[in-house]
């Protein structure tokens, strides 16, 4: 099978969304932009060896590839529209490209997001997706937004994605129906776009946390030119992680919690005016939204209280690909 061959079978499709004018088969996708709107691009790779191991689940991957890149978006606030989907592989093996993309479809067809291109080529397997999607012109959220006085949120709970990791690799371990909970959050995180959707005119700053709390919440931080103060005792986590707080592996959970990468859940700020709307927005999505902390004056820098209300000494660190 060759790359054409490839392309035509498994990646082409007939364009669907209205504003697509030229799809998959020319040298660029065409889309003529809705009026008032702003369209969001992103991409993201995933690196075998790297973001993933040799003999990963194909399907997964390919959920994977893409709710990296929708969570960015979800991040933004922006609904996603577009793919262009690039892929590097060792060889033309169609079960393993047909599984891909039956994992990256069905999220596609979720959320309604259509492949509109891409590039196929021969080399140490690598997955990249350019995401594209659109929101009302000036509505997007920004890491930038934060004021003192705002609360900090996070969505669902944190640090699952990295125990999962953590129990994989020996270094810890859970009962079988948690181990199986925690590996459904780092091979298939959920993109929390529904809520980024939501979020517009509401938050006013947000980011995704996919590299830990404290390196994301971080970015905020820098970028609005505020403090920030979280309460440990109020991160949301999953009753495993939570029990390990507790335990002899405490430095592994708080490493988990604070510094755990994969989670692709939201963290924003919104001022105290919005208390309610974000509460019922947590019902009608069914998904937690927490509080966690407060948002400071500037030169603060990012502070995390203890249980017993002291500031940690040391955070955990971000996982940074040239640290
Ligand atoms: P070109 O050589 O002009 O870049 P290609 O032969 O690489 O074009 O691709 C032909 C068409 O197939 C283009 O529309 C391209 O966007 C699309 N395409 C190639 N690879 C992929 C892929 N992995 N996923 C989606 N579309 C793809
Ligand atoms: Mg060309």
């Amino acid at each position: 099978m060759n790359e054409f061959e490839l392309i035509e079978r498994h990646f082409r499709r007939a364009p669907h969304h209205p504003e697509l004018r030229v799809g998959i088969g020319d040298d660029g996708a065409v889309i003529a932009p809705s009026p008032g709107m702003e369209y969001v691009l992103t991409v993201d790779m995933l690196v075998e060896g790297r973001h993933f191991v040799a003999g990963t689940d194909p399907v997964r991957l390919g959920h994977k590839a893409l709710a990296v890149n929708l969570s960015d978006l979800a991040a933004m606030g922006a609904l996603p529209r577009f793919a262009l989907l690039a892929v590097a592989l060792p060889d033309a093996d169609e079960a393993w490209v047909a599984a891909f993309m039956r994992g990256l479809d069905a999220l596609a067809r979720q959320y309604d997001v259509e492949l509109i291109g891409g590039d196929t080529t021969r080399g140490p397997r690598n997955l990249c997706i350019t995401a594209i999607g659109e929101l009302p012109a000036g509505s997007a959220l920004l890491r930038s937004g934060a004021n003192p006085g705002d609360r900090i949120y996070v969505s669902g709970t944190l640090g699952d994605a990295a125990l999962a990791l953590a129990v994989a690799g020996g270094r810890s371990d859970v009962d079988a129906r948690s181990r199986a909970a925690l590996g459904r959050r780092l091979d298939a995180p959920e993109p929390r776009v529904a809520l980024g959707v939501a979020l517009r005119g509401v938050a006013s700053s947000a980011i995704d946390v996919s590299d830990g709390l404290v390196g994301d919440l971080g970015h905020v931080v820098t970028a609005s030119r505020v403090g920030a103060a979280v309460d440990l005792a109020a991160l949301p986590c999953s009753p495993a992680l939570r029990a390990k707080l507790g335990s002899a592996e405490r430095e592994l959970a708080l490493a988990c919690l604070l510094a755990g990468g994969d989670d692709y859940e939201l963290c924003f700020t919104a001022p105290h005016a919005m208390d309610e709307r974000i509460e019922a927005l947590a019902l009608a999505l069914r998904l937690p939204l927490t509080p966690i902390g407060a948002v400071g004056a500037h030169g603060g820098g990012l502070t995390v209280r203890d249980e017993s209300g002291r500031a940690l000494a040391r955070l955990p660190q971000a996982f940074d690909h040239f640290g």
